[in-house]
């Protein structure tokens, strides 16, 4: 009897990785590629990350779908498509040393363990950053490390870094990420009010930064030194 259940469990099981795998690919035809994303080793990395590793038991089914979602501690998973958006706008070639503020689920810091050589990951939250560690782990990434921290001040220890990624939004950029650039590094932020922000690429040159604008997203709270104080959102607006 157990036999049988056994072998019923285990071929369930299969054909929902397969479903899951399928879904996967759906998202990354339907929500990326169409949508606009063209840079093929990102695409690459979307249709290789099992996203339904890093939800919630009871998200599942949902983890392909086009929207962020929660992830506890009153924080998210970002919509696939804006992961993908500013994971592009890194240029990643597959010899960088990238830093992660926020890491969250850790989804964002295995697509960028695909596509760079090392990546730093830093969260506020040490229950998250425990649960991605794990989870990066058990998919057999080595090339990243998570630390439990304030990330609004970066990472001074393994800086600079060819990009930096703040998965968080930020009152203003931080000066303390614009010194921890190498030259021609670029700083994916987005920056704004608590309600709406723009998603900000800038780049270094040597002391001069470049600027560019992609447009209204909407984050959880960069919370630190650099960030906003609290999770409050009474906190007044342009601190
Ligand atoms: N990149 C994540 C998205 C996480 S949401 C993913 O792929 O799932 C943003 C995360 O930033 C939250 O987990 C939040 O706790 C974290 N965060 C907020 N302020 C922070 C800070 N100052 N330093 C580090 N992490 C911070």
């Amino acid at each position: 009897m157990s036999g049988l259940f056994l072998f019923r469990d285990n071929g369930k099981r299969v054909g929902s990785e397969k479903q899951l795998a399928q879904m996967r690919a759906n998202m990354v035809e339907y929500q990326l590629r169409r949508r606009g994303i063209k840079d093929e080793r990102v695409l690459k990395a979307f249709l290789k990350v099992p996203r339904h590793k890093f939800v919630r038991s009871q998200d599942i089914w949902h983890a392909y779908e086009d929207y962020p979602l929660s992830i506890g501690y009153g924080q998210t998973i970002s919509q696939p498509y804006m992961v993908a958006i500013m994971t592009e706008l890194l240029e990643l070639k597959g010899e960088e040393r990238v830093l992660e503020i926020g890491t969250g689920s850790g989804y964002q810091a295995a697509i960028l363990a695909e596509l760079a050589k090392e990546v730093f990951s830093i969260e506020r939250i040490p229950e998250l950053a425990h649960k991605a560690e794990k989870i990066l782990q058990e998919l057999g990434y080595t090339n990243f490390k998570v630390i439990v921290g304030d990330g609004s001040k970066g990472l001074p220890e393994y800086a600079p870094y060819d990009a930096i990624i703040v998965t968080a939004a930020a009152p203003r950029p931080p000066q303390s990420l614009l010194e921890q650039l190498k030259d021609k590094g670029r700083l994916v932020i987005p920056v704004g009010s608590r309600k709406l922000q723009d998603l900000l690429r800038i780049t270094r040159f040597g002391n001069e930064f470049k600027m560019e604008n992609f447009g209204p997203c909407l984050f959880v709270p960069l919370i630190g030194e650099a960030g906003w104080k609290s999770e409050s959102f009474e906190e007044a607006e342009g601190q």
